[in-house]
């Protein structure tokens, strides 16, 4: 594994660790809400994120690479309301959609088709990523932001759970 693409690969281990930590902080204001459904949702997140970090992880030894842990940034913990949360959450996927992209990128650049290929299971999660935050902003602002509206879309949310990308595939 050549050293720019193991440094880049292992920065991008550092920022899906840094987004299941994010998705972590925002469950937990949604559990002092007391808002259960949307709390299970970003845990869900959170697992997620963590099975996307060792997704890059197990890549980088089954490449002969190293991995090297960095530090983690402090998320944002407090928010002004739910909505708040989710358009933090679409910002943030859009973020990481423009990180794995670079990645590709660079993995066209310095020839590396392992890579490449690897990363095309990546790019169509952050379509699913972006368009599932992007669906409860809308849910959020249709069926209201307090009283009954938020409590029903707080119990569909109860529903989500964690699938690993091993069983779906
Ligand atoms: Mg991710």
């Amino acid at each position: 594994m050549n050293k720019k693409i193991e440094q880049a690969v292992n920065n991008q281990i550092n920022a899906e660790i840094y987004s299941a930590y994010l998705y972590l902080a925002m469950a937990a204001y949604l559990e002092d809400l007391s808002l259960t459904g949307f709390s299970n949702w970003m845990k869900v997140q959170y697992q997620e994120e963590m099975a996307h970090a060792m997704k890059f992880y197990d890549f980088v030894y089954e490449r002969g690479g190293k991995v090297k842990m960095q530090a983690i940034d402090e998320p944002q913990n407090d928010y002004k309301s739910v909505l708040e949360v989710f358009e933090k959450t679409l910002e943030h996927e859009k973020q990481v959609t423009a990180s794995i992209n670079s990645l590709y990128e660079l993995a066209v650049k310095e020839k590396d088709y392992a890579l490449e290929s690897f990363l095309k299971w990546f790019i169509d999660e952050q379509v699913e990523e972006e368009a599932s935050a992007q669906e409860l902003i809308d849910k959020l602002k249709l069926a209201g932001q307090e009283g009954p509206g938020l409590f029903m879309l707080d119990k569909d949310l109860n529903a989500r759970q964690f699938v690993s990308s091993q069983a779906e595939e």
